[in-house]
């Protein structure tokens, strides 16, 4: 049977802070969602990860739905009205646009969608992350999918031998976004080359290589500034991953989110912290808004859902979040300075960027030359490594 994945996630607005949605606006998510059921859904299952609320859909209307779009974007209208009745701080603060215009990207809610012919067993893998941007996923992806150190299945089953196909997107082209197709294992040193900038570029979408039809990955990448053109909250990118079989294993994945890579994020969206991983529905962290990702095991037949079983909660995980704990404690002693607080590239729609405009007319030219001196001109020509 084929059916389509679709997760829809936003942040409505939270209680006390960037923390977590309401009960009372979850509730009226939940209840649009549980009403669609058995008309435009086969199922559905809602939670929140941080502040973000998420709406995982089964349905057969394939990807980009508007009616699928339209139900979620409804929704977290409603949930909003709610959100202002309360008083939440930021209610709204997802829904960019004033009018649904048929998909919600582009709109501000973000959205991870697979359309498969679904397997005997299907087991799925639904990710949100919150306070970080759609290339928090880069590293644990890249571990899961193309490194043997972390994905053992890549040597030890037929089904993964042949590698993935990664399609990336990079989200500040001048011209607008832009996607390349590399393959692993053969383009790997291309491949990491570009995942390493987790602000520029982001995994869309893996593929298997054995069986071209089958898309493992999708991650939702859209980016909330390139929406407003103003800073208005990071992006918090959710994602579906299908594993086990031709897959990687659920327990394969363990390790590589256990690494805690730095990323964007966190607080005013403007800093670098640990990715943790948690259980859902797990507020913000007050330490900062530390980024954190939930892991929700599912599996699905004829679209209908069993669980989730929540794969971050496990006790492992309280080991690994008091490490990640003490390298998040330790990049924010050093505060502001870089690469604590992100390069000025990407606080260009911050305050800060404004403030140092402020500043031109104090400075004074005191050496006009921009070129290289000749003793740099000579170092890269004799291949002299800089420093
Ligand atoms: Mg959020």
């Amino acid at each position: 049977m084929r059916v389509t994945v679709s997760v829809i996630k936003a942040d409505i607005g939270a209680v006390g802070g960037h923390t977590l949605p309401s009960a009372e606006t979850l509730a009226v998510v939940r209840d649009r969602v549980t009403r669609a059921k058995g008309r435009l859904l086969i199922d559905a299952f809602v939670c929140h990860a941080g502040d973000d609320i998420g709406i995982i859909m089964t349905h057969t209307k394939g990807i980009d739905n508007p009616d699928i779009h339209q139900l979620a974007w409804e929704a977290f209208l409603a949930a909003t009205e709610k959100a202002k009745a309360q008083g939440l701080y930021g209610a709204g603060q997802d829904l960019l646009k004033d009018a649904f215009s048929g998909n919600v990207r582009g709109m501000g809610p973000g959205s991870a969608e697979v359309d498969l012919e679904e397997r005997p067993s299907e087991a799925l893998m639904v990710l949100l992350a919150d306070k970080c941007g759609p290339g928090a996923f880069n590293l644990p992806l890249y571990l899961s999918f193309a490194d043997p150190m972390y994905s053992p299945g890549l040597m030890l089953s037929e089904g993964l031998h042949d590698g993935f196909t990664f399609h990336i997107m990079d989200m500040d082209h001048t011209e607008g976004d832009r996607m390349i197709v590399l393959e692993a294992p053969d383009n790997l040193y291309d491949i990491s080359a570009l995942l390493r900038d987790t602000n520029r570029y982001a995994i869309e979408a893996i593929w298997s290589r054995k069986y071209p039809n089958e898309q493992a990955v999708a991650v939702g990448t859209s980016r909330l500034r390139n929406i407003a053109g103003r800073y208005v909250g990071k992006d918090d990118p959710p994602a579906v991953v299908r594993v086990q079989k031709i897959f990687p294993a659920t327990e394969e994945f363990g390790p590589a989110f256990a690494v805690g890579p730095f990323v964007g994020g966190d607080t005013r969206g403007s800093h670098n912290l640990p990715l943790m991983p948690v259980p859902m529905n797990t507020a913000a962290s007050t330490f900062f808004c530390v980024p954190t990702v939930c892991a929700l095991g599912l599996s699905m037949h004829e679209g209908r859902l069993t669980g989730p079983v929540d794969l971050f909660a496990d006790p492992v995980f309280d080991a690994v979040r008091e490490r990640i704990a003490d390298k998040a404690m330790e990049m924010r002693r050093q505060g502001f300075f870089e690469p604590a607080m992100l390069p000025m590239s990407e606080l260009e729609y911050g305050g800060i960027v404004s403030r140092l405009r402020k500043l031109d007319a104090q400075w004074t030219i005191r050496n006009g030359a921009k070129d290289a001196t000749p003793t740099q001109v000579e170092a890269v020509v004799h291949g002299d490594d800089p420093d």
